[in-house]
Protein backbone atom coordinates (compact mmCIF):
# COMPACT_ATOMS: atom_id res chain seq x y z
CA UNK A 1 0.00 0.00 0.00
CA UNK A 2 1.17 3.46 -0.62
CA UNK A 3 1.73 6.33 2.11
CA UNK A 4 -0.95 6.69 3.94
CA UNK A 5 -1.16 9.94 5.25
CA UNK A 6 -2.57 10.78 8.93
CA UNK A 7 -0.70 13.53 9.85
CA UNK A 8 -2.81 16.48 8.56
CA UNK A 9 -2.67 18.76 11.70
CA UNK A 10 1.02 18.87 11.08
CA UNK A 11 0.36 19.74 7.24
CA UNK A 12 -1.78 18.98 4.25
CA UNK A 13 -1.06 17.95 0.49
CA UNK A 14 -1.86 21.12 -1.85
CA UNK A 15 -5.22 20.17 -3.13
CA UNK A 16 -4.69 19.76 -7.14
CA UNK A 17 -7.06 21.96 -7.84
CA UNK A 18 -5.22 24.65 -6.03
CA UNK A 19 -2.08 23.52 -7.42
CA UNK A 20 -3.81 24.66 -10.81
CA UNK A 21 -5.20 28.05 -9.96
CA UNK A 22 -1.73 28.86 -8.52
CA UNK A 23 0.86 27.49 -11.27
CA UNK A 24 0.33 30.51 -13.70
CA UNK A 25 1.34 32.77 -11.74
CA UNK A 26 5.09 31.61 -11.16
CA UNK A 27 6.00 31.55 -14.98
CA UNK A 28 2.88 33.55 -17.09
CA UNK A 29 1.52 35.80 -14.96
CA UNK A 30 4.43 36.70 -12.48
CA UNK A 31 3.91 40.44 -12.68
CA UNK A 32 3.71 42.61 -9.09
CA UNK A 33 0.45 43.51 -7.81
CA UNK A 34 1.86 46.71 -6.72
CA UNK A 35 3.18 47.66 -10.24
CA UNK A 36 0.92 50.35 -12.48
CA UNK A 37 1.06 48.32 -15.54
CA UNK A 38 -1.63 46.09 -16.47
CA UNK A 39 0.26 42.78 -16.16
CA UNK A 40 0.93 43.70 -12.60
CA UNK A 41 -2.56 44.47 -11.73
CA UNK A 42 -4.15 41.56 -13.32
CA UNK A 43 -1.49 39.60 -10.44
CA UNK A 44 -3.41 42.64 -8.12
CA UNK A 45 -6.87 41.78 -8.67
CA UNK A 46 -6.22 37.95 -8.02
CA UNK A 47 -5.20 39.02 -4.68
CA UNK A 48 -8.36 41.15 -4.54
CA UNK A 49 -10.43 37.91 -5.14
CA UNK A 50 -8.19 35.66 -2.81
CA UNK A 51 -8.66 37.93 -0.27
CA UNK A 52 -12.61 37.89 -0.77
CA UNK A 53 -12.52 34.10 -0.80
CA UNK A 54 -10.87 34.22 2.58
CA UNK A 55 -13.14 36.13 3.74
CA UNK A 56 -16.05 34.65 2.69
CA UNK A 57 -15.28 31.08 4.51
CA UNK A 58 -14.43 33.39 7.48
CA UNK A 59 -17.79 35.12 7.51
CA UNK A 60 -15.77 39.11 7.48
CA UNK A 61 -15.14 41.72 5.47
CA UNK A 62 -12.38 41.52 3.00
CA UNK A 63 -10.68 44.43 3.97
CA UNK A 64 -10.60 42.93 7.03
CA UNK A 65 -7.56 39.96 5.98
CA UNK A 66 -4.33 40.86 6.38
CA UNK A 67 -2.23 38.36 4.25
CA UNK A 68 1.07 36.83 5.98
CA UNK A 69 3.92 34.47 5.96
CA UNK A 70 2.24 31.64 8.16
CA UNK A 71 0.49 30.80 11.34
CA UNK A 72 3.46 31.80 13.45
CA UNK A 73 3.69 35.04 11.73
CA UNK A 74 -0.29 35.82 11.97
CA UNK A 75 0.02 35.11 15.90
CA UNK A 76 2.94 37.14 16.70
CA UNK A 77 1.56 40.01 15.01
CA UNK A 78 -1.65 39.45 16.62
CA UNK A 79 -0.07 39.62 20.00
CA UNK A 80 2.26 42.44 19.44
CA UNK A 81 -0.48 44.43 17.89
CA UNK A 82 -2.34 44.51 20.83
CA UNK A 83 0.59 45.22 23.13
CA UNK A 84 1.90 48.11 21.02
CA UNK A 85 -1.68 49.55 20.73
CA UNK A 86 -2.09 49.33 24.44
CA UNK A 87 1.51 50.68 25.63
CA UNK A 88 0.01 51.15 29.24
CA UNK A 89 -1.32 47.37 29.26
CA UNK A 90 1.43 44.81 30.68
CA UNK A 91 -0.22 41.78 31.03
CA UNK A 92 -1.37 39.25 28.88
CA UNK A 93 -3.92 35.73 29.53
CA UNK A 94 -3.25 32.73 27.56
CA UNK A 95 -3.90 28.80 27.78
CA UNK A 96 -1.06 26.49 29.23
CA UNK A 97 -1.90 24.37 25.84
CA UNK A 98 -1.38 26.95 23.03
CA UNK A 99 0.87 26.15 20.31
CA UNK A 100 4.43 27.56 20.42
CA UNK A 101 3.64 30.18 18.16
CA UNK A 102 1.73 31.49 21.10
CA UNK A 103 3.18 29.83 24.45
CA UNK A 104 6.46 30.55 23.37
CA UNK A 105 6.18 34.07 22.47
CA UNK A 106 4.41 34.69 25.55
CA UNK A 107 6.95 33.19 27.60
CA UNK A 108 9.48 35.50 25.65
CA UNK A 109 7.55 38.63 26.31
CA UNK A 110 7.45 37.42 30.27
CA UNK A 111 11.19 36.28 30.27
CA UNK A 112 13.02 39.71 28.21
CA UNK A 113 10.39 42.48 27.40
CA UNK A 114 8.73 42.88 31.27
CA UNK A 115 5.23 42.20 30.25
CA UNK A 116 3.09 39.75 32.63
CA UNK A 117 1.17 36.39 31.29
CA UNK A 118 -1.43 34.67 33.26
CA UNK A 119 -1.23 30.95 31.79
CA UNK A 120 -4.45 28.98 32.21
CA UNK A 121 -5.22 25.72 33.06
CA UNK A 122 -6.99 22.94 31.84
CA UNK A 123 -8.76 19.75 32.97
CA UNK A 124 -7.97 16.45 32.42
CA UNK A 125 -10.49 17.12 29.21
CA UNK A 126 -8.44 19.74 28.13
CA UNK A 127 -11.37 21.96 28.57
CA UNK A 128 -10.50 25.60 30.17
CA UNK A 129 -13.05 26.98 32.98
CA UNK A 130 -14.41 30.25 32.33
CA UNK A 131 -14.58 31.20 35.60
CA UNK A 132 -10.78 31.05 35.87
CA UNK A 133 -10.84 32.95 32.92
CA UNK A 134 -12.79 35.98 34.08
CA UNK A 135 -11.01 35.88 36.75
CA UNK A 136 -7.70 36.42 35.13
CA UNK A 137 -8.74 39.76 33.53
CA UNK A 138 -7.04 42.42 34.99
CA UNK A 139 -7.21 46.04 34.29
CA UNK A 140 -4.29 46.25 32.85
CA UNK A 141 -4.63 43.73 30.69
CA UNK A 142 -4.20 43.83 26.52
CA UNK A 143 -5.27 40.72 25.05
CA UNK A 144 -6.64 37.44 25.72
CA UNK A 145 -5.05 34.88 23.52
CA UNK A 146 -7.01 31.41 23.37
CA UNK A 147 -6.84 29.00 20.41
CA UNK A 148 -9.94 27.65 18.96
CA UNK A 149 -8.98 23.87 18.47
CA UNK A 150 -5.74 22.47 19.99
CA UNK A 151 -3.74 21.02 17.10
CA UNK A 152 -2.88 18.19 19.31
CA UNK A 153 -5.99 16.70 20.94
CA UNK A 154 -8.57 18.30 18.36
CA UNK A 155 -10.40 20.39 21.57
CA UNK A 156 -12.30 23.22 20.43
CA UNK A 157 -12.57 25.84 23.09
CA UNK A 158 -15.70 27.98 23.38
CA UNK A 159 -14.26 30.80 21.63
CA UNK A 160 -17.67 32.65 21.19
CA UNK A 161 -18.21 32.73 25.39
CA UNK A 162 -14.35 33.46 26.21
CA UNK A 163 -14.98 36.28 23.54
CA UNK A 164 -18.42 37.30 24.90
CA UNK A 165 -16.40 37.50 28.34
CA UNK A 166 -13.30 39.98 26.72
CA UNK A 167 -15.81 42.37 24.72
CA UNK A 168 -17.52 42.79 28.73
CA UNK A 169 -14.53 43.74 29.82
CA UNK A 170 -12.98 45.56 27.33
CA UNK A 171 -10.20 43.64 26.18
CA UNK A 172 -8.85 42.25 22.88
CA UNK A 173 -9.53 38.82 22.28
CA UNK A 174 -7.80 36.86 19.64
CA UNK A 175 -7.64 33.38 18.63
CA UNK A 176 -5.40 30.59 16.82
CA UNK A 177 -7.85 29.00 14.52
CA UNK A 178 -5.23 27.59 12.41
CA UNK A 179 -6.49 23.75 13.37
CA UNK A 180 -10.13 25.42 13.36
CA UNK A 181 -10.18 27.39 9.34
CA UNK A 182 -11.77 24.74 7.05
CA UNK A 183 -12.84 22.21 9.82
CA UNK A 184 -15.43 24.31 11.47
CA UNK A 185 -17.86 26.57 10.25
CA UNK A 186 -17.26 30.30 11.68
CA UNK A 187 -19.15 33.79 11.29
CA UNK A 188 -16.82 36.26 12.33
CA UNK A 189 -19.33 39.55 11.47
CA UNK A 190 -21.60 37.66 13.92
CA UNK A 191 -18.70 36.33 16.44
CA UNK A 192 -16.74 38.63 19.71
CA UNK A 193 -13.27 38.02 18.02
CA UNK A 194 -10.86 40.75 17.21
CA UNK A 195 -8.15 38.98 15.68
CA UNK A 196 -7.84 35.23 14.14
CA UNK A 197 -4.92 33.60 13.18
CA UNK A 198 -5.08 30.75 10.07
CA UNK A 199 -2.00 28.82 8.03
CA UNK A 200 -2.53 27.66 4.15
CA UNK A 201 -0.55 24.74 5.09
CA UNK A 202 -3.41 23.19 7.12
CA UNK A 203 -6.25 23.56 4.77
CA UNK A 204 -4.70 22.02 1.47
CA UNK A 205 -2.53 25.15 0.33
CA UNK A 206 1.32 25.35 0.37
CA UNK A 207 3.23 26.28 3.50
CA UNK A 208 4.24 29.91 3.13
CA UNK A 209 1.38 31.33 3.43
CA UNK A 210 -1.22 32.98 6.16
CA UNK A 211 -3.28 35.41 7.08
CA UNK A 212 -4.91 37.66 10.16
CA UNK A 213 -8.68 38.59 10.58
CA UNK A 214 -8.70 42.73 11.98
CA UNK A 215 -12.03 43.39 13.39
CA UNK A 216 -12.54 46.77 11.40
CA UNK A 217 -11.97 49.48 13.93
CA UNK A 218 -9.69 48.03 16.00
CA UNK A 219 -6.41 49.88 17.04
CA UNK A 220 -3.41 47.97 15.02
CA UNK A 221 0.02 47.93 15.02
CA UNK A 222 2.09 46.12 12.14
CA UNK A 223 4.45 43.89 12.49
CA UNK A 224 6.42 44.20 9.15
CA UNK A 225 7.41 47.82 8.18
CA UNK A 226 8.16 48.70 5.01
CA UNK A 227 6.43 48.85 1.89
CA UNK A 228 2.82 50.14 1.77
CA UNK A 229 1.60 46.76 0.69
CA UNK A 230 -1.57 45.00 2.46
CA UNK A 231 -2.36 48.98 3.33
CA UNK A 232 0.50 49.84 5.60
CA UNK A 233 -0.41 46.63 7.77
CA UNK A 234 1.82 43.90 6.46
CA UNK A 235 4.77 45.32 4.46
CA UNK A 236 6.82 43.03 1.89
CA UNK A 237 6.18 42.28 -1.74
CA UNK A 238 3.20 39.67 -1.00
CA UNK A 239 3.69 36.01 -1.79
CA UNK A 240 1.21 35.84 -4.68
CA UNK A 241 1.19 32.76 -5.69
CA UNK A 242 1.10 31.53 -1.87
CA UNK A 243 -2.20 33.79 -1.50
CA UNK A 244 -3.99 32.80 -4.63
CA UNK A 245 -3.40 29.24 -3.74
CA UNK A 246 -4.97 30.10 -0.16
CA UNK A 247 -7.75 31.64 -1.55
CA UNK A 248 -8.89 28.46 -3.79
CA UNK A 249 -8.16 26.37 -0.76
CA UNK A 250 -11.04 28.64 1.40
CA UNK A 251 -13.27 28.04 -1.64
CA UNK A 252 -12.94 24.55 -1.71
CA UNK A 253 -13.14 23.97 2.08
CA UNK A 254 -16.27 25.99 2.55
CA UNK A 255 -17.38 23.51 -0.28
CA UNK A 256 -16.24 20.56 1.90
CA UNK A 257 -16.70 21.42 5.61
CA UNK A 258 -20.17 19.53 5.94
CA UNK A 259 -18.33 16.65 4.17
CA UNK A 260 -15.45 16.72 6.50
CA UNK A 261 -17.91 16.70 8.97
CA UNK A 262 -19.76 13.74 8.05
CA UNK A 263 -17.35 11.35 5.48
CA UNK A 264 -13.80 12.40 7.44
CA UNK A 265 -15.44 12.26 11.21
CA UNK A 266 -17.01 8.34 10.10
CA UNK A 267 -13.51 7.53 9.40
CA UNK A 268 -12.05 9.07 12.24
CA UNK A 269 -14.68 7.35 14.39
CA UNK A 270 -14.18 3.86 12.65
CA UNK A 271 -10.39 4.12 13.14
CA UNK A 272 -10.60 5.35 16.82
CA UNK A 273 -13.08 2.36 17.44
CA UNK A 274 -11.50 -0.14 15.65
CA UNK A 275 -7.99 0.50 17.97
CA UNK A 276 -9.47 1.50 21.31
CA UNK A 277 -11.65 -2.32 20.93
CA UNK A 278 -8.65 -4.22 19.79
CA UNK A 279 -5.64 -2.41 21.78
CA UNK A 280 -5.33 -3.14 25.69
CA UNK A 281 -4.22 0.37 27.66
CA UNK A 282 -5.62 2.61 25.07
CA UNK A 283 -7.25 5.65 26.28
CA UNK A 284 -8.57 8.57 24.38
CA UNK A 285 -6.56 11.87 25.15
CA UNK A 286 -9.33 15.27 24.61
CA UNK A 287 -12.45 15.92 24.99
CA UNK A 288 -14.51 13.06 23.41
CA UNK A 289 -17.14 15.62 21.97
CA UNK A 290 -16.47 18.78 21.44
CA UNK A 291 -13.41 17.73 19.32
CA UNK A 292 -12.43 18.50 15.70
CA UNK A 293 -13.87 16.23 13.15
CA UNK A 294 -10.37 14.57 12.41
CA UNK A 295 -8.30 14.47 14.76
CA UNK A 296 -8.26 11.50 17.38
CA UNK A 297 -5.13 11.56 20.24
CA UNK A 298 -4.57 8.05 21.57
CA UNK A 299 -2.09 6.98 24.12
CA UNK A 300 -1.03 3.17 24.01
CA UNK A 301 -0.36 2.81 27.61
CA UNK A 302 3.50 1.62 28.60
CA UNK A 303 4.92 1.85 24.94
CA UNK A 304 6.71 5.00 23.79
CA UNK A 305 5.16 7.33 21.13
CA UNK A 306 8.61 7.42 19.25
CA UNK A 307 8.84 3.77 19.12
CA UNK A 308 4.93 3.40 17.62
CA UNK A 309 5.91 6.03 14.81
CA UNK A 310 9.44 4.21 13.21
CA UNK A 311 7.09 1.06 13.38
CA UNK A 312 3.85 2.64 11.94
CA UNK A 313 7.04 4.13 9.18
CA UNK A 314 8.03 0.44 8.53
CA UNK A 315 4.13 0.23 7.52
CA UNK A 316 3.99 3.74 5.37
CA UNK A 317 1.66 4.76 8.29
CA UNK A 318 2.45 8.73 9.11
CA UNK A 319 1.05 10.09 12.61
CA UNK A 320 2.76 12.27 15.35
CA UNK A 321 3.72 11.06 18.32
CA UNK A 322 3.07 13.10 21.66
CA UNK A 323 6.23 13.08 23.06
CA UNK A 324 9.81 14.25 21.66
CA UNK A 325 12.89 13.01 22.03
CA UNK A 326 15.28 15.55 23.29
CA UNK A 327 18.89 15.10 24.70
CA UNK A 328 18.24 11.30 25.52
CA UNK A 329 14.63 11.96 27.38
CA UNK A 330 11.80 11.50 26.47
CA UNK A 331 9.81 14.43 27.05
CA UNK A 332 5.76 14.24 27.04
CA UNK A 333 3.89 16.96 24.96
CA UNK A 334 3.09 20.18 27.37
CA UNK A 335 -0.94 19.52 25.99
CA UNK A 336 -0.75 15.95 27.82
CA UNK A 337 1.03 17.04 30.87
CA UNK A 338 -1.19 20.33 31.29
CA UNK A 339 -3.89 17.89 30.69
CA UNK A 340 -2.43 15.63 33.83
CA UNK A 341 -1.81 12.01 31.51
CA UNK A 342 0.17 9.91 33.43
CA UNK A 343 3.65 10.05 32.14
CA UNK A 344 3.52 5.76 30.90
CA UNK A 345 0.41 7.02 28.68
CA UNK A 346 1.69 10.54 27.67
CA UNK A 347 4.89 8.59 25.94
CA UNK A 348 2.11 6.30 24.53
CA UNK A 349 0.54 8.89 22.66
CA UNK A 350 -0.40 9.05 18.94
CA UNK A 351 -2.16 11.86 16.67
CA UNK A 352 -4.05 10.53 13.87
CA UNK A 353 -5.06 13.48 11.68
CA UNK A 354 -7.35 12.60 8.49
CA UNK A 355 -8.33 14.70 5.45
CA UNK A 356 -10.74 14.54 2.84
CA UNK A 357 -8.40 12.54 1.05
CA UNK A 358 -8.13 9.45 3.43
CA UNK A 359 -10.01 6.56 2.53
CA UNK A 360 -11.51 3.29 4.37
CA UNK A 361 -9.12 0.76 3.11
CA UNK A 362 -6.37 3.03 5.45
CA UNK A 363 -8.35 3.14 8.15
CA UNK A 364 -8.84 -0.50 7.84
CA UNK A 365 -5.13 -1.24 7.20
CA UNK A 366 -4.51 0.56 10.29
CA UNK A 367 -7.07 -1.30 12.25
CA UNK A 368 -5.34 -4.19 11.05
CA UNK A 369 -1.88 -3.70 11.52
CA UNK A 370 -1.60 -1.36 14.29
CA UNK A 371 -2.24 -4.01 17.52
CA UNK A 372 -0.03 -6.57 16.51
CA UNK A 373 2.81 -3.01 16.54
CA UNK A 374 1.65 -2.50 19.97
CA UNK A 375 1.73 -5.71 21.45
CA UNK A 376 5.54 -6.66 20.25
CA UNK A 377 6.71 -3.16 21.69
CA UNK A 378 4.95 -4.09 24.72
CA UNK A 379 7.01 -7.06 24.71
CA UNK A 380 10.64 -5.24 24.69
CA UNK A 381 9.20 -2.14 26.51
CA UNK A 382 11.14 -0.82 29.72
CA UNK A 383 7.72 0.09 30.77
CA UNK A 384 5.20 -2.22 32.68
CA UNK A 385 2.20 -2.19 33.38
CA UNK A 386 2.83 -2.71 37.31
CA UNK A 387 5.56 0.02 37.60
CA UNK A 388 5.34 3.80 36.03
CA UNK A 389 8.02 3.01 34.16
CA UNK A 390 11.43 4.82 34.02
CA UNK A 391 11.91 8.52 36.12
CA UNK A 392 10.98 10.69 33.19
CA UNK A 393 12.35 14.05 34.25
CA UNK A 394 9.80 16.63 32.18
CA UNK A 395 11.34 20.01 31.35
CA UNK A 396 8.89 22.38 32.67
CA UNK A 397 7.69 24.72 29.56
CA UNK A 398 6.25 27.32 31.75
N1 LIG B 1 -1.02 27.42 15.68
C1 LIG B 1 -1.42 26.15 15.66
C2 LIG B 1 -2.58 25.73 16.50
C3 LIG B 1 -0.77 25.22 14.84
O1 LIG B 1 -1.17 23.96 14.82
C4 LIG B 1 0.33 25.66 14.07
C5 LIG B 1 1.08 24.70 13.24
O2 LIG B 1 1.16 23.53 13.56
C6 LIG B 1 0.70 27.01 14.12
C7 LIG B 1 0.00 27.86 14.94
C8 LIG B 1 1.84 27.54 13.31
O3 LIG B 1 1.47 27.65 11.96
P1 LIG B 1 2.61 27.79 10.83
O4 LIG B 1 3.21 26.44 10.70
O5 LIG B 1 1.87 28.20 9.60
O6 LIG B 1 3.56 28.81 11.31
Amino acid sequence: MSTIYMDNNATTKVDPQVLDEMLPYFSELYGNPSSMHRFGGEVGGKITEARERVAKLLGCEPREIIFTACGTESDNTAIRSALNAQPGKKHIVTTRVEHPAILSLCKHLEKREGYEVTFLNVDTDGNLNLNDLKAAIRDDTAVVSVMWANNETGVIFPVEEIGAICREKGVMFHTDAVQAVGKIPMNLSEMPIDMLSLSGHKLHAPKGVGALYVRKALPFRPFMVGGHQERGRRAGTENTTGIIALGRACEIAGEHIAEENDSVKALRDKLETGLMESIADAKLNGDKEKRLPNTSNISFGYVEGEAILLMMDQLSICASSGSACTSGSLEPSHVLRAMGVPFTFAHGSIRFSLSRFNTEEEVDFIIENLPRVIENLRKISPFSAKDSGPACTPRSTE
